[in-house]
């Protein structure tokens, strides 16, 4: 898996995907830069969402806020004070580390250990094999789940408490050691603020430091009256926003997954207090049924619920993909309650009150929040994409099995050959589609060749122009998945592209 995944990094710089950032000065860690075709498997991601979103909900906008926002925001959403990591050194290999995350590690390993337990007891008892009776009664199992447990609820309750010398402490019990060195040789665990900084205002002015947002959520809820206001809205509503968002990450791992420069896709929905868990338990189903839909396979996908609950929330849960490194957050759901908005009443000193016609009261709104990552899904598109295909007469090829509606390219018009009028026909076939589709012109080396390259990037259909052409105005139009390949009519080809690729 870890090989794959590594290809993967490789295919996506070959293919204009994705590049690191800065690369002639060797690059800026954790930052990328997308390429030809990752710009535009990004777009059609954020147009997913937004017409998921935005335009099939009646009760739903969406906004664009300022990445520059004033200071007191960061104070209110508890930035400033709580949005740290504590991180841990190893002294051998000068490594800094996320203390929670080598924590979490070595609870995923405890669980490795029971599966890898399970499996030799499956292969030695064979159909016999009552895997509910194992997993109570076997011994080593029940020691490595009396570990996993104990160390799980240690870490819950020393982050809760935001007891920094527990924390080490249970790294130390656990006998923990650093991937690099192999020793156990930390420090004590310290706190870091992942907001970056920057000033507003000559010097002379007297400089304000400023934040670059790290989420793009309090744009929103800066904007609640004014949204409410002038667009009449009715509770329960909600505003969707689609923008950077900036983390000082420590542990910035995994290529695009944790970045420092990122962007976010958030809907804030607006409910009345008590009614927040009901709508939670919604968005929780929409949003599964959002990511389902795209056809990975739904065994891929799992809700984690949070036991910790961060100082806003009353309910959170992680929708989790299974990445080749695992399965991990791909977005967030959230009960904020009123934290948020209830703060800012408090710090601008603004009545920020929603009142309700059908209860006759006036209320600070509950919020339930959908936060999911942008690079996060084009990882995730990426990954659940991938496959190298081994093809009959010992040839094989790389395809991409994006979602059709995703695919950067949705179709490449192919002239057989140079000659005989073909290109010029291929050209006008090329123009007749590309006001609706990002389509491609590719005349150089063979078919097979520039089959494969649009393969490589995903390309849905290949259109090929040849000599029969001339006589009946037909293609070959050859589909991506299944290599099979059908006759067209020219006049066809929008149509048959339009279905196909919609969403
Ligand atoms: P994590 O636990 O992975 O750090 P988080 O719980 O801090 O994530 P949220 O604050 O809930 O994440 O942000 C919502 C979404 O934004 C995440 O589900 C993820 O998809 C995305 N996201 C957060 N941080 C990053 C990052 N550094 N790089 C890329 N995407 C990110």
């Amino acid at each position: 898996q870890e090989e794959l995944f590594k290809k993967l990094v490789a295919h996506s710089k070959e293919y204009g995907f994705i590049f690191p950032s800065s690369e002639i000065y060797d690059g800026l860690s954790a930052v990328y830069d997308y390429g030809q075709q990752g710009v535009e498997l990004k777009n059609n991601i954020k147009r997913y969402w937004w017409e998921s979103m935005v335009r099939l909900h009646d009760n739903i906008v969406g906004i664009d806020s300022a990445i520059f926002m004033h200071p007191k925001i960061w104070e209110a959403s508890g930035h400033v004070g709580a949005f740290n990591d504590p991180l841990i050194d190893n002294r051998d290999s000068k490594k800094r580390y996320r203390a929670d995350v080598l924590i979490e590690d070595f609870i995923a390993k405890q669980d490795e250990k029971i599966a890898k337990e399970v499996e030799k007891a499956r292969k030695r008892f064979g159909e016999a094999f009552d895997e509910a009776k194992f997993l109570e009664t076997n011994p080593r199992v029940i020691e490595h789940k009396a570990k996993r447990d104990a160390v799980h609820s240690r870490m819950v309750a020393a982050l809760n408490d935001n007891n920094l010398e527990e924390l080490r402490q249970i790294i130390v019990d656990s006998e923990i050691v650093c991937p690099i060195s192999g020793t156990r040789n930390w420090t004590e665990v310290r706190q870091f603020n992942l907001m970056f900084e920057t000033k507003m205002g000559s010097v002379s002015e007297g400089a304000n430091t400023i934040y670059l947002r790290p989420e793009t959520a309090q744009g929103i809820f800066v904007n609640f009256l004014n949204v409410q206001k002038t667009g009449r809205m009715k509770i329960p509503f909600g505003i969707a926003q689609i923008g950077k968002a900036f983390r000082n990450e420590i542990v910035a791992r995994q290529f695009i997954f944790r970045m420092r420069e990122f962007e976010q896709m958030e809907m804030q929905f607006f409910v009345r207090p008590g009614e927040e868990l009901e709508w939670f338990k919604k968005w929780k189903a929409t949003r599964m049924s959002w990511h389902r839909a795209l056809g990975f396979g739904d065994e891929h996908y799992r809700f984690h619920d949070h036991d910790k609950l961060a100082h806003y929330a009353n309910a959170a849960t992680d929708v989790e993909y299974e990445f080749p490194f695992g399965f991990k957050e791909v977005e967030g759901i959230h009960s904020r309650t009123d934290f948020d908005l209830g703060n800012h009443q408090k710090f601008s000193g603004k009545k920020i009150q929603y009142f309700d016609t059908e209860t006759g009261e006036s209320y600070v709104p509950y919020v339930v929040e959908t936060s999911i990552g942008v690079d996060r899904m084009v990882l995730q598109v990426l990954s659940a994409s991938y496959e190298e295909q081994q093809l009959e007469g010992g040839e094989s090829r790389i395809v991409m099995h994006i979602p059709a509606a995703l695919a950067p390219v949705k179709a490449a018009v192919l002239p057989l050959v140079k000659k005989d009028g073909l290109p010029e026909v291929a050209r006008d076939i090329q123009h007749a589609l590309k006001c609706d589709f990002n389509v491609q012109y590719d005349e150089k080396d063979s078919i097979g060749k520039r089959y494969r390259r649009q393969d490589a990037i995903g390309t849905p259909f290949c259109i090929t122009v040849d000599h029969r052409t001339l006589e009946d105005k037909t293609v070959t139009v050859r589909h991506r998945d299944s290599m099979e390949q059908q006759r067209v009519a020219i006049a066809d080809l929008s149509g048959m592209i339009a279905e196909e690729t919609g969403f």
